[in-house]
């Protein structure tokens, strides 16, 4: 993100918040894209409130990945950047602050108007353009498409929403193919493996039209499936964030190989990174953490890190063709 893109972080309505429950102590969490503006932000909250600020200096990715410990330190927990999940109401004194960006789309939704080929359109983004998907409906409407935004599982706070690791608003309804809103690859990529459908994205910052190209990332699984195909034992990572810990599936998948007559050790751990992973001697990992953690840091880790669909293409289970990216569901 550049410095100069304008996003509304809703001070307003933090300081509102703030002196409405006299909170004396104030946390902030930041994502990683966001994490330079902190500064900035806990000086203008601390001189219209007079609060204690705290500002969490852990890395965050996502809305799973709430600073718990910090929450149960302060008043009040304001985190930036995500919309609650459904799972993520369990922490009482944390706020989101979903962070809405004020880049316009109309010029880059009509410039894809003459790229997009099929009627039936599905429009997708992610939390920091949702407010926005209505004026690009009616933008393609009046070009004579059809548009759909649909409605994701649970963990979906919007219509026409898509996490890293959750593409169900996308599958909802039947569509010729999809217009995603916003910058970077890996959701629009997700969509098009997914739905098996063609994906544009409309990337209002550098006003530019382009089409999913999903072949690199499937050549780097293949490479990382061929890799793991003779390992025996297998070390299976549950990450012990609230918002993603699978252990339930962790479970089925050590049954699942050793059924195959393979072994498996369920590690646990907070931060699911190549270094902390280092010392494990395994064959191959088996991530049932946050699904972008295989596809991020491909080639990084000691021994192939697999998805829970890969490890079942290793071990006969399921066919290569069917493969598509992880996703924590509701
Ligand atoms: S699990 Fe990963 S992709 Fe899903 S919300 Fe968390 S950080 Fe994002």
């Amino acid at each position: 993100m550049a410095d100069n893109e304008a996003f509304d972080f809703q001070i307003s309505s933090i300081i509102n918040v703030i002196k409405n429950t006299d909170a004396k102590n104030v946390g902030l969490q930041f994502p990683e894209g966001f994490k330079r503006r902190a500064a900035g932000i806990a000086h203008e909250i601390e001189e219209a409130t007079g609060a204690q600020i705290i500002i969490s200096g852990n890395p965050c990715y996502g809305a799973c990945d709430v600073d718990v410990n910090l929450a149960q330190k302060v008043d009040i927990l304001f985190h930036f950047g995500h919309a609650m999940l459904d799972d993520s109401s369990y922490v009482k004194n944390v706020y989101f602050i979903e962070v809405r960006s004020n880049a316009k789309v109309e010029d880059v939704v009509n410039k894809s108007v003459e790229k997009l080929k099929g009627l039936r359109i599905g429009l997708i983004t992610t939390v920091q353009h949702v407010h926005k998907l209505q004026l690009a409906c009616e933008i393609l409407q009046a070009h004579g498409k059809i548009c759909i935004i649909s409605k994701g599982d649970a963990k979906i706070a919007y219509p026409g929403q898509v996490l890293g690791c959750n593409f169900s608003s996308a599958r909802a309804e039947l569509c010729d193919e999809y217009l995603y809103i916003g910058s970077g690859n890996f959701h629009p990529m997700g969509v098009a493996l997914s739905t098996g459908k063609r994906v544009l994205i409309a990337d209002p910052f550098v006003n530019e039209v382009r089409e999913v190209e999903t072949s690199k990332l499937l050549k780097q699984r293949s490479a990382v499936i061929g890799k793991a195909m003779d390992a025996t034992l297998f070390g299976i990572i549950v990450c012990s964030k609230p918002g993603q810990e699978r252990m339930a599936l962790a479970l089925k998948l050590q049954e699942l190989i050793r059924k195959y007559s393979r072994e498996a050790k369920i590690i646990i751990m907070d931060l699911v990174t190549p270094d902390q992973l280092l010392q494990f001697k395994v064959d191959a990992f088996v991530n049932t953490a946050c699904p972008r953690i295989a596809i991020d840091d491909v080639g990084r880790f000691n021994a192939p890190m697999l998805t829970p669909a890969e490890l079942e293409i290793v071990l006969g289970q399921k066919k290569w063709e069917n493969l598509v990216l992880d996703e924590i569901t509701a």
